[in-house]
């Protein structure tokens, strides 16, 4: 099928829930993308941060291949052999002490919630149910997450939404310190906010936001299904502070395109979930975990990671240098391979002949335009894609 085939029965028999751009790709191979006409990509938006290794990594490939030969699904009622190896390399990799695994980056939330609300009730109390996040968040589509989520826009028009939510501005202790209390029992975090703008967690804010925590014993999750696994130069994003969270949510690069999400916790978290309280019939299937766990190899004992850090200097130098060319960017933001350019005008246009010239990147929150390539992105394609960019942006008119 051409693209306008692809559209055409879409555009009948999909549901309305997406406003899709009119492009289909059929294929990639690394940073390249090509639609069903043919027209070549560069992929700096990587399936929303998913395609960490690019598209198509032979070694993820090839694990997906071998297990699917061998044994895809067989449920949770039985041990799974990729899915206790891979719980052991993302606990010996982390700060936390075991895993829980699911498909979505919604689902490992709805976890990190039970978790909590199980974990301060047993300890305190049916009162201590209440959990505090930012606003600007994104945390899921499920109905507990977009109460989760710090945006009205997710909310309205899905009410009754479920209680016991509240919200304060991100990076604002003071907000944070009026707002908590011994009702609280988490308080969940993006380290840096993907969705809601490319806006960074400081150190300081941080350091505040787990003593709040530990002073009313509130478990401080951290929502890492964007920034971990390698995206802001470290493998989990709490690494660049001194910050401990109680628990981790991941997702998106997990499994290297294949859907698993997964939830990691740390301490007495660790050990809330007794038999029967919390399931997921894929959750961590076999097949998911055989990609997870090739992912997480490469990522590790392949040096994306370090190398990360390298790249990602040198997109955000060269865009640092638009940012200083055009007056309308008003900011550039961001850690590793996660960057965000604030705008002071709408960058739909951008975005859009920027696919047009071959290059596809996205925009967050109307103005910022979010920079989110494949880790094993080289040198000669943020050039390319800088290059695109440039000339895009001196034709904007304000
Ligand atoms: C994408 C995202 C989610 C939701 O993940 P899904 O897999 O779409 O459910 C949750 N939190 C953050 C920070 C995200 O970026």
């Amino acid at each position: 099928m051409n693209t306008k085939e692809i559209i055409k029965l879409g555009d009948k028999y999909l549901m309305r829930n997406y406003g899709r751009i009119p492009l289909a790709p059929v294929k990639g191979d690394g940073v390249q993308l090509w639609d069903a006409d043919g027209k070549e990509y560069l992929d700096f938006v990587s399936g929303i941060a998913v395609n960490a290794l690019g598209h198509s990594n032979l070694s993820v490939v090839r694990a997906i291949q071998e297990q699917a030969l061998r044994l895809m699904h067989c449920s949770n009622l039985y041990y799974i052999e990729p899915q206790v190896q891979l719980a052991k390399m993302l606990v010996e990799n982390s700060v936390m002490d075991k895993a829980f695994f699911c498909n979505s980056g919604a689902e490992a939330n709805e976890a990190a919630i039970k978790l909590a609300r199980k974990y301060a009730k047993g300890k305190h109390g049916p009162e201590k149910v209440e959990i505090i996040t930012a606003r600007d968040s994104v945390h899921g589509r499920t109905l507990a997450t977009i109460t989760a989520t710090g945006q009205p826009k997710y909310q309205q028009g899905f009410e009754p939404l479920p209680g016991g939510f509240t919200y304060v501005p991100f990076n604002d202790l003071q907000a944070l310190t009026e707002a908590i209390s011994p009702k609280t029992c988490a308080v969940m975090l993006e380290p840096i906010q993907g969705e809601g703008g490319v806006n960074v967690a400081a150190k300081e804010y941080l350091d505040g936001v787990k003593k709040l925590c530990r002073k009313f014993d509130a478990l401080l999750i951290f929502d890492e299904v964007q920034t971990g696994l390698g995206r802001t130069g470290r493998l989990f994003a709490y690494e660049h502070y001194d910050v401990k969270p109680d628990i981790i949510t991941l997702a998106k690069a997990l499994g290297g395109g294949f859907p698993i999400g997964a939830m990691l916790a740390g301490g007495e978290a660790a050990d809330v979930f007794q038999p029967g309280d919390h399931a997921s019939t894929f959750g961590g299937n076999p097949l998911a975990c055989a990609a997870a766990l090739a992912t997480l190899e490469e990522l590790i004992e392949g040096e994306v990671i370090e190398y990360t850090n390298v790249i990602g200097d040198l997109l955000y130098n060269e865009l640092k240098k638009l940012s200083e060319k055009y007056e309308y960017v008003r900011e550039l933001r961001g850690k590793g391979l996660l960057i965000g350019m604030e705008l002071s005008i709408e960058g739909k246009e951008i975005v859009d002949k920027c696919q047009e010239k071959g290059l596809l990147i996205n925009c967050v929150g109307g103005h910022v335009l979010r920079f989110i390539p494949p880790l094993i992105v080289n040198s000669i394609e943020v050039r390319r894609a800088i290059g695109i960019l440039d000339e895009v942006m001196s034709e904007i008119k304000i």
